[in-house]
């Protein structure tokens, strides 16, 4: 078999990992358009949860994302100049997006797949020259803005809408202890960062506000250097002297793209990860759900014995409720966003933060009580079940 993987991120590369590891002798190339060392954004949340699925697909990468992963034992929600600090019950942290990539990348080829760097495909005329326009399967792992989705939109059922909340991905050089969430009013807007420490070096900040405050202070007419200005003014009790940094070109401001599709294959071609569905940032978990992705078109793939076209019905069929079920708790955390300025102005510190943690659904009382103990006696919530 002959799998041409267009886009060489965690899903691409993963994927091409499994495969690989799991039918040597097939071919198995990735299209990436960036050098191998580089990358959009910073550093990305990995949560033990999800990691632990990496774990029964793939020990050896498991280990080695595990080893460079910065552990998060605290996270704190400032809401009202109120720091509410939770203790999280579960392992998990934040890894540079480039070593993820290195590790994925390393396994990948130490497995004999073939990535091809500096390969930008504008369309899929671009897989003749590297003689894989034959591929018996052609992947569009190629995120957000994807080709291959963009080549067949229709047949896959796309549908493409942009979040009002606007945001920017930056770094810092100022490790933070613990990873938080700061929501800040200021002049009259409502803001939002969202950071964490993801290396010894490092660390990722978020920043974000709703469209209202958008448009009443005028921060379209901004520019990308005036709006930096701007956040590090906002947030300088927490940057502490310390400069935002703006990575490749993804962490200008933007509105996030909610990407959708009916059909996940199209004759031979097939989506996987954020070119699929965009999941938010807000639920740190996009990473972990396009790799998840992956690890379910491989197990299809490596068990269809030759029948693309009934490996890839597998693929949706058996995959797509548990990949709805994470899409809808991002879908949650995001409308819950979209909506931060009423619960801003709405709730004392405590129930805003009881309204967080329960936003996705995902998480009720019981849940908060279990694992949560400490917080829920904090939000005087201790016993209660309502
Ligand atoms: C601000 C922000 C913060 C985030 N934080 C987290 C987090 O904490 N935890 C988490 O798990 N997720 C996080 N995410 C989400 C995460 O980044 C994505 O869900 C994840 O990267 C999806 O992986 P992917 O492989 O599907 O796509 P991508 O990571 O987008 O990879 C696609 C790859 O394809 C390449 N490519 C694209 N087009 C072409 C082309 N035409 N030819 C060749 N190559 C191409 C790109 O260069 C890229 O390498 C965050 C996202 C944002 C925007």
């Amino acid at each position: 078999m002959k799998v041409a993987i267009v886009g060489g991120g965690p899903s691409g590369l993963y994927l091409g990992l499994l495969l690989k590891r799991g039918a040597p002798q097939w071919n198995v190339e990735v299209i990436e358009q960036n050098p191998a060392d580089a990358t959009f954004g910073f550093g990305v949340v990995l949560a033990d949860t999800g990691l632990l699925q990496l774990r029964e697909a793939d020990e050896a990468s498991y280990q080695a994302l595990c080893a460079a992963t910065k552990q998060h034992e605290h996270q704190i929600i400032v809401q009202n100049e109120t720091p509410i600090d939770i203790h999280l019950p579960i392992k998990g942290g934040a890894i540079p997006r480039l070593t993820l990539l290195q590790i994925l990348e390393q396994e990948a080829e130490r497995a004999g797949v073939v990535v091809h760097y500096r390969q930008r495909i504008n369309d899929l005329d671009g897989l003749v020259s590297l003689g894989l326009d034959d591929a018996d399967v052609v992947v569009g792992a190629d995120g957000i803005n994807s080709v291959v989705r963009q080549a067949f939109s229709e047949a896959f059922g796309t549908t493409t809408s942009y979040l009002g909340n606007h945001f920017a991905w930056y770094g810092t050089a100022k490790v933070f202890e613990a990873s938080a969430l700061v929501f800040r009013k200021y002049r009259g807007g409502h803001f939002v960062a969202h950071y964490y420490a993801y290396s010894d070096q490092m660390s990722t900040f978020v920043a974000e506000c709703d469209d209202a405050t958008w448009q009443r202070l005028g921060l379209g007419e901004l520019s990308d250097t005036q709006l930096q200005a701007l956040m590090e003014e906002i947030f300088a009790p927490e940057l502490d002297g310390a400069t935002l940094l703006d990575g490749n070109a993804k962490t200008m401001w933007r509105q996030f793209p909610v990407i959708r599709n009916r059909h996940w294959s199209h004759g031979r071609h097939v989506l996987v990860g954020d070119a699929l569905a965009s999941a938010h940032f807000s639920i740190g978990s996009g990473t972990r759900i396009a790799m998840n992705d992956s690890i379910a078109l491989a197990k299809a793939l490596l068990a269809c014995d030759g029948d693309v076209a009934a490996g890839l019905a597998g693929y949706e069929h058996r995959h797509k409720p548990s990949k709805q079920k994470l899409i809808a708790a991002s879908e949650r955390s995001y409308l819950w966003y979209e909506d931060m300025a009423r619960w801003m102005e709405a709730y004392s510190p405590e129930e805003f933060v009881y309204r967080f943690m329960t936003r996705t659904g995902r998480v009720d009382d019981a849940r908060l009580q279990r694992e949560y103990p400490e917080l829920m006696v904090r939000l005087g919530r201790a016993g209660s079940m309502a």
